[in-house]
């Protein structure tokens, strides 16, 4: 009906219709309720307070609001997936519009009708009306939404290897929420059978369900309503008292840990500092941890987002970041009362007197988080990526395997292998770090020490100088390099490991000596400008180097290409042959948001045809490298460059074109063992790119032949 039919005029509601009497009951057990919620909150507090060494969270405050608003309130992360995110969405903005609508009500109820200015009359009135009816049923389609995935599609995410992981607690939630709105439009429609306004049809849901009482007398119906109205009472005073005590207290934590989330950048690692002083390092126990990385495990809605796209769980390992931070929050739930109350008791007694912490009744690392979890990790930055709650998951993981490697010494034998290589010939594969630069002899490509006035420094890294699809890589961008008249030149064997993958395999103090003793030479060049064609030492060099005094402008070989491309210093003329896809590397993605430029490259290619697969962009899968695990056995489930090859067959693809010598060898890998290298091949951006060019030597090596149908 249209608003402009209606004679409008004192169009309201009576707030406390039938339950005139009720106002002071009702205000006691609101009282109660909001005690119980007040100390599940002190309770909460006096937990998240317990345990964890001081960290900064609260700096630079504009750009936090902005993440609060962004994420807490707009759900911009949340609503990256759609459906679940539609769900969550109608369930939170129709919550928060009914609670807008409460407050009108009370206030026009305690304000506005006593001091002689009411405001939901009217017109007002009757679209508030309106609004209220859509939010409840916003409330109430979620809900189902939410019933409906739970139990009855139930995802893969919303359990742990088949099994779903719903608790009480999920149900009582959900429950709760739906009964609130069911009652709510059943005492609305009692109201509107007994007092029956014409107005009223605004309230459509109430109006709509009055009619099934049509058959009942006016007493039934006002008996009626009052037990509803008390049965509705009960619902939303018990939500709110239940809020500290279950998973709705991520109503609070979650919006709490956006506004906490890192600014710092993407994949950011702390580093150890106190290696003369401390006896222990990375985190043994969760006090080893920040607060705000044991906070951070109170605000999971064990959505699940984090194991829909972990290359670790998918494969089959056991693996799965959602499990990680529920474990950690279990444990935290059992150990965070014990120390909060060890610190009361040390409160109050003499000043001075330093708490004595419980004893741990379990190793956080071995027992709480399994150990073939925590090497499992490829710190693919999925999870983090696309954790609806701002979680920081890979952190977590590398803090519990400094543990391991630096407190306890306690890894697997191929990383102990790995590791001697790197310190005695700072490269992984202890090839002699003399021949570091032998793959550039022919190229005449200068290091420093011959030219120290380049522009830019090749930081060519391990792979590329060791190993042999490597060398062939660098050889292809050097050349690139020397065509388009790029000033250059690379370390040579003044060059060591850029330290990655120690650092992410738990071996800081390895990882530290090399990014020194690769900065002393950079800074002692004087390097301003580096590019690499490894997205590991990308990474490392942008971020983690500035730690030690390495403030370098880092290029990623792509980025590059792609500006040589645009401005005309390279031409592409030759064309390419066979279906080629595009694996995004992680480290060059997720972790430094490059996605366009290799594409821009590879469409700038004659006869280029590209297809997509499914798993692309920020939602890549992983080729299982990162994280030190190139270095490591891969035992348990599928292999994780297996299942990528897999997904690039699916669309045809006769190339793999990739721009990290990780991805490539696990790509390579992952074609021998599908027994594709008659049909397939997986090769470098840099490599096509020069083949593009039309100036590689007629004959191509076997190995990076790119085959034709
Ligand atoms: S970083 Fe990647 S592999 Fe590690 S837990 Fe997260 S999604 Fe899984
Ligand atoms: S860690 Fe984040 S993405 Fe994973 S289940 Fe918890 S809230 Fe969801």
């Amino acid at each position: 009906m249209e608003l402009s039919k209606f004679s409008v005029g004192n169009e309201g509601r009576e707030v406390f219709w039938n339950a005139e009497n009720f106002e002071g009951l009702l205000f006691a057990f609101t009282a109660v309720a909001m005690a119980i919620f007040a100390y599940g909150i002190y309770r909460r507090w006096q937990m998240w307070t317990a345990i964890g060494k001081p960290e900064v969270r609260n700096d630079q405050i504009k750009e936090r609001i902005k993440l609060l608003l962004k994420n807490g309130l707009f759900q911009i992360k949340t609503f990256r997936d759609i459906y679940p995110g539609i769900m969550h969405g109608l369930i939170l903005f129709g919550f928060i519009g009914l609670l807008f609508g409460a407050a009108f009500d009370a206030t026009e109820f305690h304000v506005g009708e006593p001091y002689g200015f009411p405001f939901l009359i009217g017109k007002f009135y009757l679209i508030f009306s309106f609004l209220m009816e859509v939010f409840g049923l916003f409330v109430l389609a979620g809900v189902f939404m939410a019933l409906d995935r739970r139990y009855i599609t139930k995802p893969e995410r919303l359990g742990y290897k088949g099994e779903p992981d719903n608790t009480p607690d999920d149900a009582i939630v959900l429950l709760l929420l739906g009964g609130i709105i069911l009652t709510g439009f059943v005492i609305e429609a009692l109201r509107i059978h007994v007092t029956n306004p014409p107005w009223e049809v605004w309230s459509f849901a109430g109006y709509t369900l009055a009619k099934a009482f049509a058959g009942v007398d006016n007493n039934t119906a006002r008996i009626l309503h009052k037990v509803m109205w008390w049965t509705h009472t009960f619902m939303a005073l018990g939500f709110i008292a239940y809020i500290p005590y279950s998973r709705l207290v991520h109503m609070i934590t979650t919006p709490a840990n956006h506004f906490m989330a890192s600014l710092k950048p993407v994949g950011n690692i702390e580093p150890i500092r106190d290696f003369e002083t401390a006896e222990s390092f990375g985190a043994g126990q969760l006090e080893d941890f920040t607060w705000k990385q044991v906070f951070d495990s109170d605000a999971c809605t064990r959505c699940g987002r984090c194991q829909d796209g972990c290359p670790a769980y998918l494969s089959g390992k056991a693996l799965s970041p959602k499990k990680v931070v529920q474990d950690l929050k279990t444990y935290w739930l059992e150990r965070a009362p014990m120390i909060a109350a060890a610190k009361k008791a040390a409160g109050k007694a003499a000043e001075g007197t330093a708490p004595e912490m419980p004893a741990a009744t379990k190793a956080m690392v071995g027992e709480v988080i399994d150990l073939h979890e925590l090497w499992a990790c490829t710190n693919c930055m999925y999870c983090m990526e696309h954790c609806s709650s701002s979680i920081e998951h890979v952190p977590k993981i590398v803090n519990m395997r400094q543990y391991k490697v630096l407190t306890e010494a306690d890894f697997a034998p191929e990383l102990q292998l790995t590791y001697r290589n790197m310190e005695n010939n700072s490269n992984p594969w202890g090839v002699g770090s003399h021949l570091r630069a032998d793959w550039a002899k022919e190229l005449g490509v200068k290091t420093l020490a011959e030219d120290p006035n380049v522009e830019y420094l090749f930081y060519v890294g391990c792979s590329g100088s060791f190993d042999e699809r490597g060398k062939k890589v660098s050889m292809a961008f050097a050349k690139i390099l020397q065509t388009a008249g790029v000033s250059f030149g690379i370390l040579g064997t003044e060059e060591g490991c850029c330290g990655d993958s120690a650092m992410r395999g738990g071996n800081e103090y390895l990882s530290q000596t090399l990014m020194q003793t690769n900065i002393e030479v950079m800074n002692g060049y004087g390097v301003k400008k580096i590019i690499c064609t490894c997205p590991h030492g990308y990474n490392t060099l942008k971020k983690d180097y500035p730690h030690f005094g390495g403030n370098y402008e880092v290029y990623h070989h792509t980025e590059i290409i792609a500006n040589l491309i645009a401005a005309g210093k390279i031409s592409l003329k030759k064309p390419v042959d066979g279906m080629f896809t595009y694996h995004d590397s992680c480290f060059l993605g997720r972790y430094n948001n490059i996605y366009d430029q290799p594409r821009k490259i590879l469409a700038a290619i004659p006869g280029m045809k590209l297809a997509e697969m499914d798993r692309k962009l920020d939602k890549s899968f992983c080729c299982g490298a990162g994280g030190a695990r190139m270095w490591m056995e891969e035992h348990d489930g599928e292999r994780i460059n297996n299942m990528r090859t897999d997904q690039a067959i699916a669309v045809n693809a006769t190339n793999i074109a990739v721009a990290c010598p990780f991805c490539l060898t696990m790509l390579t890998d992952g074609i021998k063992a599908r027994e594709k290298e008659e049909k397939m091949a997986s090769l470098d951006i840099a490599e096509v790119v020069w083949r593009a060019m039309g100036l590689e030597e007629e004959k191509p090596s076997a190995d990076v032949c790119a085959p034709t149908e």
